[in-house]
């Protein structure tokens, strides 16, 4: 529905009032006209992430139910749409919403539970018997809360999760704001509410039916664990079954040295090429790809696979590091995940993108190795094309989801400015982040978080580790 603004009453009533013909309305109604809209959100710098990397300087975007109608200078805007509802962008960056393409969000739970351990000791001694412990419903919501107010505070708006209970996951983000790939966790030996393979496949299964098209912000998914923990014949039957059902499949694959050994003995294929094997013609993010073959990246690329680097988890856990810039190169599809908070800590993707950048940089001794702008696109653009939603976030752009972030530019240590992205790479952190926007809702104002209650979200989450660590010290 179209409106006069008040500078085209002014027009009319001031000028051409008796003589405002069809043709004149033509010529004119850009100006003199403005549309309706829910919102405008407007930034300094808008860091778009479009094909041509533009950076709009006084920028703003125009919104309208769930939608970006428009990106341009904040003048424009102004005049073109009308609402009474602005959050003004002075000293403020407004960019996409971070994407993190591997996490298990209720594993807030277990943040520094137990550090500096290799991967295997970590899972075996730790992860897994403490999970069989104490994962229930009620500690999934708890965990995937804390979760959901650490992603927002830090300017994550969209995540692709693996872990138990995914549909108490799915209502937690239902009512949090997030957006979301949770697919259900599916393994070989007895896990939480399982007692092995069939019933966690089945149960995988019928909840990705009924969340099937079930709410906008939610897409269900398989999540079999990994190739040394679910055999080919049952990584056979998801494939089979995900494809039927058009879901996508998260996997960590290729993570560690010990892996591919594992692999390479027991099926005399590395794990890559393995799970292609089983795995054809299907929707993948695969989570790690530390230790991909590079006479594989043909075969990664044609299969459309989605590598979701997490360069702060394989640091911590030694497991090393995945050949990303060469990735990309053979025209892979890169993303950026935390992986969970247990072995990072934190789901913080600005710390990933920072960590990116440098790592790169340190391993191969050039400077020149992952660049500030695709350490960023990481996270955005790249990232939502490795989870299967490039035509529909991570970019500011018309038509695609209202999912965006500002962060505060006013402290003095972010000063001077002379590349934004450079900034939002090597200065600016997570704590900068103002304003989180998912589907053009606004999930955080100025810092405060409008859909959930931090205070009793962290009483709970205290609750819970105090029964946990009173558990280990037992045992
Ligand atoms: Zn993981």
């Amino acid at each position: 529905m179209r409106k006069f603004t008040k500078k085209s009453m002014t027009f009319q009533t001031g000028l051409v009032r008796t003589t405002l013909s069809a043709a004149c309305i033509g010529l004119f109604s850009l100006e003199t006209f403005a549309s309706d809209v829910d919102l405008i959100v407007e930034g300094d710098y808008v860091v778009t992430m479009q094909d041509d990397d533009s950076i709009i300087e006084q920028g703003a975007i125009a919104i309208k139910d769930g939608v970006i109608v428009e990106v341009g200078k904040a003048d424009n805007i102004r005049k073109k749409y009308q609402t009474s509802n602005i959050i003004p962008g002075h000293e403020k960056v407004l960019m996409p919403g971070l994407i993190n393409g591997h996490s298990h969000s209720a594993m807030t739970l277990f943040r520094g539970i137990a550090d500096d351990l290799d991967l295997m000791d970590w899972l075996t001694q730790y992860i897994f018997p403490i999970e069989n412990k104490f994962v229930t419903p009620e500690f999934i919501k708890t965990g995937a809360e804390l979760a959901c107010y650490e992603m927002i505070q830090s300017g994550t708006t969209t995540f692709v999760d693996m872990y138990f209970y995914p549909e108490v996951i799915a209502d937690v983000m239902v009512d949090c704001g997030l957006r979301a790939i949770i697919t259900a966790p599916m393994i070989d030996t007895p896990s939480p509410g399982f007692k092995g393979w069939n019933d966690s496949f089945s149960a995988g299964e019928k909840y990705v039916r009924q969340w099937q098209n079930k709410h906008p912000r939610i897409t269900p998914g398989f999540g079999p664990h990994a190739p040394y923990t679910v055999i080919p014949e049952h990584l056979k039957q998801v494939g089979e079954v995900a494809k039927k059902l058009s879901a996508p499949i998260s996997i960590h694959v290729a993570e560690t040295s010990g892996e591919t050994d594992i692999i390479q003995s027991q099926y005399h294929k590395t794990p890559v090429t393995h799970v292609l094997s089983q795995l054809q013609d299907n929707w993948i993010i695969a989570a790690h790809m530390v230790h991909p073959l590079e006479s594989e990246y043909p075969s990664m690329a044609a299969a459309n696979l989605g590598a979701i680097h997490n360069p702060t988890s394989n640091a911590k856990l030694a497991s090393g590091l995945s050949p990303v810039p060469e990735m990309l190169n053979a025209g892979i599809r890169v993303g950026l995940g935390t992986d969970g908070a247990a072995s990072n800590n934190n789901l913080d993707m600005f710390e990933e993108i920072r960590t990116a950048a440098l790592i790169h940089k340190l391993e191969s001794g050039d400077p020149k190795k992952l660049p500030a702008l695709d350490a960023l696109k990481l996270a955005t653009k790249y990232g939502a094309a490795a989870i299967g939603f490039e035509s529909s976030i991570g970019q500011l752009k018309t038509g695609y989801s209202a999912d965006l972030i500002q962060l505060d530019l006013s402290e003095a240590r972010i000063h001077p400015i002379y590349d934004i992205i450079s900034h939002l790479v090597y200065v600016i952190d997570s704590d900068q982040v103002v304003t989180t926007i998912v589907d053009g809702k606004v999930l955080m104002l100025n810092k405060d978080v409008k859909t959930l209650d931090g205070r009793k979200i962290k009483e709970e989450a205290q609750h819970k580790a105090k029964e946990i660590q009173q558990y280990l010290r037992k045992h």
